[in-house]
């Protein structure tokens, strides 16, 4: 770390690009290394709510582990590793490690292998920008009884709205894959190169794809399990199970913890698991987080000590319930989480820390905000470019770019942000600036969906049918 503080500016750039490039690697080969004998390791073993671990590809295992094997097989398994990367659209990868395989040149099977893949590249086009869709969640509604019924505490009329539930969101999830939708992370939505003086030039990402595909990006909001949501029937806390994958700790009506994939997490993961042509090279959803009740479902914020001035009643009472709590212990446990989400594929955003209203409040309140942020989520989920805006606000009231005396924007890119998105109602609007993206999201929540089931024609059109998507089960909405 040392080191990285001494560099200068262009080596510290260049530094960050291999770093990326590197980070991008180890993405796509931990991801969708091994997708082929995962696929067929689902197929045999599969059991409800449980997956096998990608594992680790052939190429990232010890030379201990590979002096063990013989020639034929360790061919046979870059065989496989690159037939799943073929699958998650990785050509160059996939290439890559076939050639990477002693004396390919004089084997007839690798090179016909690679000049299939190279057809296969040779027939993607570059997906336009203007044309990626960015889609955005809530933790999913496990009961809807309590969500939508009478012990929501008043609150079954907004969560009504506000909320998806689990088959609303597996619903989705399907009939956008059926038309071709796949998931891309927002960082490949941009490139950054140089000009001659050195300096940052960004421009539209190069995202090549099979005829007929298209692109989304997912983000899932608030994946923190407030206080305030105690009784609206979502799940605890999200656990890594015993092979490495993220799922979600729901209590039952009953009282009993359930575990299992009752969160976009785990369903996102085994649905790539079973189809990893829904994702571009291994890439998952951007998580954006707040920090004031902690994130996941643990407490991991500085103010859950009842000595802190900030601690607030809601923390109190929680604190209160649990005697046993130790803050270094739930960091402990919610690191473990991001970890294992960044492992598979999975990538974090500030949602600012109070869930602040960046249009309404100063620029030293967000200073204050952005500080503690850093302080108490950052340690957890590590450094992120994005920064994604609460209630349907903006530090901009127009698309576009943002204007030269914007203090707000200028100190969020100093503080590091380089991603910003707001909700939009329309279409994703989407925007690269200098040295920055505008990704506005679609919120696909209760109301958006059923609004979306009055018209055949809606904004939602392209990437479902709200009529077949829309639960039966739910409750009249209240339309707003
Ligand atoms: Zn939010």
């Amino acid at each position: 770390m040392k080191e990285e503080k001494n560099m200068g500016l262009l080596e510290r750039k260049k530094y960050e690009r291999s770093v990326r490039r590197r980070k991008s690697r180890i993405r796509i080969a931990t991801t969708c290394g091994l997708i082929l004998l995962v696929t067929v390791f689902v197929c045999v073993f599969w059991k409800p709510w449980k997956r096998y671990s990608w594992g680790t590809s052939v190429t990232n295992q010890t030379d201990e582990s590979n002096k063990k094997k013989s020639k034929e097989e360790i061919r046979k398994e870059m065989m496989a590793e690159a037939e799943g990367l073929v699958l998650c659209y990785a050509y160059d990868e996939a290439i890559e490690t076939l050639k990477s395989i002693d004396g390919y040149q004089k084997q007839k099977e690798i090179k016909a292998k690679i000049a299939e893949i190279e057809a296969k590249k040779a027939a993607c086009v570059p997906v336009k920008l203007e044309d990626i869709v960015h889609i955005c969640y809530q933790p999913l509604v496990v009961d809807e009884e309590k969500a939508f019924g009478t012990g929501a505490n008043g609150k079954e009329v907004s969560n009504n709205q506000k909320m998806t539930t689990i088959d609303e969101f597996k619903a989705i999830t399907e009939e956008m894959y059926q038309r071709g939708y796949v998931m891309v992370s927002i960082h490949d939505l941009y490139e950054v190169t140089e000009d001659k003086e050195g300096n940052e030039v960004w421009k539209e990402g190069k995202i090549f794809l099979p005829e007929g595909k298209k692109a989304f990006v997912l983000t899932i909001d608030d994946l923190n399990y407030y206080h305030a949501s105690e009784d609206y029937g979502l799940n605890e806390k999200l656990v890594v199970d015993q092979d490495g994958m993220v799922v979600s700790e729901y209590v039952d009506a009953e009282g009993e913890t359930q575990v299992g994939a009752y969160e976009c997490i785990p369903i996102i993961d085994q649905f790539v698991a079973e189809h990893p042509d829904a994702s571009y090279k291994g890439a998952k959803g951007l998580i954006s987080l707040t920090g004031y009740n902690g994130v996941f479902g643990y407490r991991t914020d500085v103010t859950y000590d009842t000595s802190n001035p900030d601690c607030d009643s809601e923390q109190k009472a929680w604190m209160a319930e649990h005697p046993n709590f130790d803050l270094d212990k739930e960091c402990e446990e919610a690191k473990k989480v991001a970890d294992a989400l960044k492992a598979n594929g999975w990538e974090f955003a500030s949602h600012t820390w109070g869930h602040a209203r960046v249009a309404d409040r100063g620029i030293d309140s967000l200073k204050t905000d952005i500080r503690k942020w850093k302080e108490n989520v950052e340690p957890i989920v590590g450094e992120t470019d994005v920064i994604t805006f609460a209630y349907g606000q903006d530090i901009a009231t127009k698309a576009g770019a943002y204007a030269a005396s914007n203090e707000k924007f200028e100190f969020f890119k100093e503080e590091g942000f380089k991603i910003f998105s707001n909700i939009v109602t329309e279409h994703t609007e989407v925007f690269i600036g200098d040295g920055y993206l505008r990704f506005g999201r679609i919120n696909l929540d209760g109301l958006a969906i059923y609004k979306a089931t009055k018209k055949t024609e809606n904004e939602l059109s392209d990437l479902f049918d709200a009529k077949e998507i829309y639960d039966a089960d739910r409750p009249k909405m209240k339309e707003m």
